[in-house]
């Protein structure tokens, strides 16, 4: 079934817009993306490092939430689909030393105070502290909260800065208290809703969602593939009709046929500020951090000790520059080598733009000393990528789904015939962005 009517436009070719685009065409209409850059997949790339690919973006996406492996088995990319092989999932730096995460945690969140203490992440005291939740009235979480103030009145500030800050704040490269609990961590705000105590309800959650999560154990806590996160996009752009397919294609102002906006907040705050206004404003208020990372590759004889993990996280409150360092050779199979090791050290939060400021060798230079204080390294790389990521993740702070719902209700009130998709809404992680593609083809399909 083709549709005689005007094609279909979607503006941005990130994972968002192209899942969109995707399904519209799967269901027959006529359907042509326009990309502003010179290459599909926005967030997505991979890059070369000496003589391989490697993710520069996101390298793995949750395997709990259906999305990711579903679209990859619609995609033909089933044989690429692997999981992270790291014996401990990661260490945590603490004073110059690595510490073991530990087994029975959930996004930072302990549920076993014994091993807390046992893994030397935190002091004797703030495993005490931690303790309180067990016995201190609930928290309210009404009308939204920050995840470090939630975590700061049932833990205590030292596990939210060490163990809270560098998981969640981590990835949402946040200021955890400034950070949306309820947006940032749907799970963990339901648990804290569901249960007065957080160490119970997060019990609760790893028990019904099975020994694996968050461990390491059997059930894979996230895929990845083989030939880099950027399969995804190369499956989808060849999914598509080429003709259809518009790179250095900006900033049309949509017209009045059925429209994606799949852009960053930013760019559709631009492109709706004459069609839609209010639904402008509103996206404008959605503010976004930038990072910086430096992969580099090092001979295996250089390095002490090659980690046993995924990688390396540094808690925000110990001032360094650098903020996780993702061990690929040991994280991932395929990238394996005998003579060396490849890391990604990642920098950059928002309010902190120190890394954006460094020139690339000095950047570079800043976040290997950095490592240097837990891994002795004793050679210079013999390949070293920088990628610099502007504006790259959108923050949700407190408040973020209700400004998320009133930018869809003005929309539709405002310009019935646009409809939005991409990581600024509701998730940021890859299965999300997924989701938020299908939503937006369905809204257009249901639209007639
Ligand atoms: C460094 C980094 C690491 C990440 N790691 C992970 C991870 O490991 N796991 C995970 O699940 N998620 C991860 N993410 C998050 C995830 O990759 C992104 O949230 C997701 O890919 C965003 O997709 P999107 O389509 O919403 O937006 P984008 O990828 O930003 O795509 C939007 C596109 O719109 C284009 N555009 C902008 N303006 C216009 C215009 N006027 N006209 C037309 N086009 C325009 C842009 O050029 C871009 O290509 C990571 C993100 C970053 C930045």
């Amino acid at each position: 079934m083709t549709s005689d009517a005007e094609p279909i436009v979607v503006l941005g070719g990130g994972l968002a817009g192209l899942t969109a685009a995707f399904d519209l065409h799967r269901a027959g209409r006529d359907v042509e993306v326009h990309e502003a850059s010179d290459r599909f997949g926005g967030k997505i790339a991979s890059s070369p490092v000496g003589d391989r690919l490697v993710d520069a973006g996101a390298d793995a996406f949750l395997a709990r939430v259906p999305q990711g492996k579903a679209l990859c088995e619609q995609l033909g990319l089933t044989d690429q689909l692997t999981s992270p092989v790291a014996p401990v999932p990661a260490y945590l730096h603490r004073a110059g030393k690595l510490r073991p995460l530990p087994e029975a945690t959930m996004l930072g969140v302990p549920t076993d105070l014994d091993a807390l203490a046992a893994s030397g992440t935190v002091s004797t005291e703030a495993v005490a502290r931690a303790g309180l939740d067990l016995t201190l009235p609930a928290t309210s979480t009404e009308g939204d909260i920050s995840v470090g103030a939630y975590f700061r009145q049932r833990l205590g500030d030292e596990i939210t800065e060490r163990l809270l800050d560098p998981m969640i704040g981590g990835i949402n490269a946040s200021d955890i208290d400034r950070l949306s609990l309820q947006s940032a961590s749907p799970q963990l705000a339901a648990a804290a809703g569901r249960h007065r105590s957080i160490i119970e309800g997060v019990r609760e959650l790893r028990a019904s969602l099975g020994a694996a999560l968050g461990s390491g154990n059997s059930a894979p806590v996230f895929h990845g593939l083989t030939g880099g996160t950027a399969s995804i996009i190369d499956a989808l752009v060849d999914h598509l009709p080429t003709d259809r397919l518009h790179l250095t294609s900006p900033s049309l102002l949509p017209g009045t046929g059925p429209t994606v906006v799949a852009t960053p907040a930013p760019a559709a705050a631009e492109l709706l500020a004459t069609v839609a206004p209010r639904t402008s404003a509103l996206l404008a208020q959605i503010e976004y951090a930038s990072v910086a990372q430096v992969t580099v590759e090092l001979p295996t004889s250089a390095v002490d000790p090659v980690l046993d993990a995924s990688g390396i996280l540094f808690p925000r409150v110990d001032g360094m520059i650098i903020t996780a360092c993702t061990w690929f050779s040991t994280k991932w199979q395929h990238y394996a080598r005998p003579d060396s090791v490849l890391l990604r050290m990642t920098s950059g939060r928002f309010g902190d733009r120190r890394a954006l400021e460094l020139d690339d060798e000095t950047l570079t230079a800043t976040l290997l000393g950095e490592l240097q204080t837990v891994i002795d390294i004793a050679d210079q790389p013999f390949a070293v990528r920088v990628h610099r990521w502007f504006d790259a993740l959108p923050q949700y702070v407190p408040g973020h789904a209700q400004r998320v719902a009133d930018i869809f209700t003005t929309l539709a009130e405002e310009a019935p015939h646009i409809t939005l998709a991409g990581a600024a809404y509701r998730g940021i992680g890859i299965p999300a962005t997924i989701q938020s593609g299908h939503d937006a083809a369905e809204v257009v399909l249901a639209n007639g």
